[in-house]
């Protein structure tokens, strides 16, 4: 199974997805256009993410960092004045310690996500989606800012005129990742951010191209007319599409041969160019998300 995940809705997921299907049978194709660089180590949050949920140090509280984490050293640089962007834990900025190493030696970042997974004892295949830097870029009436200053810095308040995914042009599909979806026929777009989360991955020339002939369902971070956290809505709008499911659903295009809407909306089925189904998606408990995941591997067969 190959899911494509940013780093809340997709992951709360894949912890009910686990409970079903071995870890190893499981890759995971991961958004990297919200890294960014804090204090000289690289942070790349969504995998972070998916790194932890699958090593099982995930604080699935908050879907951030690692569980009971200190922060001594981000506390000690602000005594020193150094406010760094992201609260950074000192377990997690471990993570961000050993990825980086490996990549200031010329290790790219998918060996790295590998090695790291390798470290982490982790089965699953965690990939990044390219390994060129990409930059979410959110143009608002204060002027550009990336992604994290936007929603970390700014607190997502800013009105949002444009979104830029920089660097995506260049950016190429890893042989990982062809391999990964050369082997498997199944594909689940997660619950994600439709815009910074899959958006960037789908920009992928040759992932998208794949998808095409792969059974893909969707699944919407959208129920009636909001996210069901984050700034999706807002950013979805800032792209000319509606804040709906309907909007998911023709954001992804021709690539889904299925959509799952959450029970409770009220979006008219007929109106999507692709089948609806409808189930409960919000995974408030990992039981839950086990349901929705039991849903969507009986969705698969139903496929064919
Ligand atoms: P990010 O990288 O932290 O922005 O996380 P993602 O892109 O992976 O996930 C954010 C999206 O997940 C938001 O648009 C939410 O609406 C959606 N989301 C979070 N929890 C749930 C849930 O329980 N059910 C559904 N359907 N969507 C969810």
């Amino acid at each position: 199974m190959i899911l494509l995940s940013g780093g809340t809705g997709t992951p709360k997921l894949i912890q009910g997805l686990r409970r079903l299907i071995p870890d190893e049978k499981i890759t995971v194709i991961v958004n990297t256009a919200e890294d960014i660089v804090v204090s000289g180590n690289l942070v790349s949050p969504d995998l972070d993410t998916v790194l932890y949920l699958f090593s099982g140090q995930l604080d699935d509280t908050k879907w951030w960092g690692v569980r009971n984490d200190t922060f001594s050293t981000n506390e000690t640089l602000k005594k020193l004045g150094i406010n760094e962007k992201l609260m950074i834990g000192d377990a997690d900025r471990a993570t961000h310690i050993f990825r980086s190493e490996l990549m200031r030696k010329g290790t790219s970042l998918t060996k790295a996500t590998m090695q790291l997974s390798a470290a982490m004892r982790i089965r699953a295949n965690v990939l990044p989606m390219c390994d060129e830097k990409v930059d979410t870029m959110i143009k608002t009436p204060q002027g550009e800012m990336h992604f994290q200053d936007f929603w970390v810095g700014a607190k997502g308040e800013p009105d949002v005129l444009e979104v830029n995914i920089k660097g995506i042009e260049k950016a190429k599909t890893t042989r990982e990742v062809m391999e990964a979806l050369g082997s498997d026929d199944k594909v689940i777009i997660g619950p994600s951010n439709p815009i910074t989360s899959i958006g960037p991955i789908l920009a992928l020339k040759e992932i998208r191209g794949i998808l095409s002939w792969k059974k893909v369902i969707a699944i919407s971070p959208i129920i009636g007319d909001a996210p069901v956290s984050g700034p999706a809505g807002k950013l979805m709008k800032a792209r000319g599409f509606p804040v709906s499911s309907l909007g998911v659903a023709q954001c992804y295009g021709d690539i889904l041969d299925m959509m799952v809407i959450d029970e409770r909306d009220t979006a008219d089925e007929n109106e999507f160019p692709v089948k609806t189904v409808r189930f409960d998606t919000m995974m408030t408990t990992v039981e839950k998300s086990e349901a929705l995941a039991i849903k969507i591997l009986d969705l698969f067969r139903d496929i064919g």
